[in-house]
């Protein structure tokens, strides 16, 4: 029986591992369009930085591989075909494969607008992207990360502590739109505001000028902002095409049942690349989280490997994160019916705000460090969907012991 699984990554790593781990005389291999092993991208900021190597983020020592049986093919798939029981690579060669995991992740979207090819412009998802970026930030004094969400900030924050002046560009009338509300992402825009970073919100690119290189980014607005470099972070698509190509289902991401199986024979999918209902909003979602990822790959490998497992529908947003000296973290939606909250506003206040429907708890956010002790319990009531009635009041100070949440159960 040979698995081969197509990314090598949070979700591809955990399949692989988890396939050797069941089975010690299965062959194993992972394709990868990456020229290195398997790394926490997570850290790429500090990549950016200058700060860390591929040594300092990867996932495995050298000889994980090998000691692990687990051939590694550096080339990208460009076709599956399992009818045929194969996967068609880029440099002509085909694999043999019984079953396979599609762990192909996300690609970072593109703006598409005049001057995007030119040098200093970056997205910012591969270990090559941050490492090409890093090279020129010591020759950069004004810079544009195009996208206020938590990889943007990221971004910035890492550029700004290297002693460059940055803007942020974001097109929605807030920055952290998917993770925060309008008043809770004020105050991280008001903490923004005491550092170099400018946020401009409602404005996008409209083109990139520079002869070879680029020395200015032009708004929507009017606006010219002199840079020579920028980061594109505006989100990312689900790499769906080699199961769409093969007849399968995909909709936002690839489409796969509770054993995170696809529609095509014998091809399971795991981690950023798959559409999967989320436990709160009940809505197909794509999550693009790595403990999610990780997650994913085991049960998927469990599944393809005969051992039958559900993946429980998961929370897919998620968000836990420091800009400065301000941490928040969030969860879940925000559409509640109920919004209660608890201000504490002294030093940077602790701010709480807890979403309701139908008293159940459907959204948290946490921000400033006195107020972040709750998010386990929260995130357990949260994912349990337990109705939580009298204990509002004590859940919104923070302060519910483990006997009140063992009457909730
Ligand atoms: C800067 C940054 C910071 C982040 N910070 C956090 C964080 O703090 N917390 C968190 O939970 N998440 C974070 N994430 C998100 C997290 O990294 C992803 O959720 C996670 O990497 C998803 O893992 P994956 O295995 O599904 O896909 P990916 O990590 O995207 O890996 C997929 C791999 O498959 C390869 N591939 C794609 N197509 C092919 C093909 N046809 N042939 C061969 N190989 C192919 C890709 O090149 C890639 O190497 C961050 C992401 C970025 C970019």
């Amino acid at each position: 029986l040979r698995v081969v699984i197509i990314g090598n990554s949070a979700a591809g790593l955990s399949a692989a591992e988890t396939v050797r781990r069941l089975d010690s005389s299965v062959a194993v291999t992972v394709v990868t369009d990456e020229p290195y092993p398997a790394y926490l991208r997570c850290l790429l900021a500090e990549v950016l930085a200058g700060e860390k190597e591929m040594a300092g983020i990867r996932l495995r020592p050298s000889h994980f591989y090998q000691k692990n049986r687990i051939d590694i093919v550096n080339t990208a798939a460009i076709a599956i075909d399992p009818e045929n029981k194969r996967v068609k690579l880029s440099d002509g060669r085909k694999i043999h494969s019984d079953r396979l995991v599609i762990a192909t992740g996300a690609s970072p979207m593109s703006l598409g607008i005049e001057g995007e090819n030119l040098d200093g412009i970056f997205t910012f998802r591969t270990y090559n992207q941050a490492l090409e970026a890093s090279k020129v930030v010591n020759r950069t004094a004004s810079a544009v990360v195009v996208g206020g969400g938590a990889v943007g900030l990221k971004a910035a924050w890492t550029l700004h502590k290297k002693g460059v002046k940055v803007t942020i560009v974001e097109k929605s009338p807030q920055i952290l739109i998917r993770q925060l509300d309008e008043e809770i992402a004020a105050i991280i825009k008001k903490e923004i505001s005491k550092t170099e970073i400018t946020v401009v919100v409602n404005a996008c690119p409209a083109s990139f000028k520079g002869t070879g290189r680029l020395s200015a980014v032009v708004l929507d607005n009017g606006d010219e902002l002199p840079a020579e470099l920028a980061i594109i972070a505006v989100g990312t698509t689900p790499n769906i095409n080699l199961v769409k190509e093969a007849g399968g289902k995909t909709g936002k991401g690839i489409r796969v049942n509770e054993h995170l199986q696809t529609s095509v024979n014998d091809t399971y999918a795991a981690g950023d690349c798959i559409e999967i209902k989320d436990i709160v909003s009940g809505e197909p979602a794509v999550s693009a989280l790595w403990p999610l990822a990780v997650e994913q790959g085991r049960c998927a490998a469990y599944n393809l490997m005969g051992h039958r497992r559900r993946y429980p529908l998961p929370l897919t947003n998620m968000t836990a994160f420091r800009f400065g000296g301000i941490p928040f973290i969030s969860a879940g939606i925000r559409t509640g019916d109920t919004c209660l909250v608890r201000s504490d506003d002294t030093a940077y206040g602790a701010h709480r705000k807890l979403f309701f429907k139908d008293d159940k708890l459907v959204g948290y956010i946490l921000i400033g460090a006195g107020a972040l002790n709750g998010a386990g319990v929260y995130t357990d009531i949260l994912k349990r969907k337990l109705p939580v009635g009298k204990l509002k009041p004590k859940l919104l100070e923070g302060n519910i012991s483990a006997a009140d949440l063992m009457k909730l159960i």
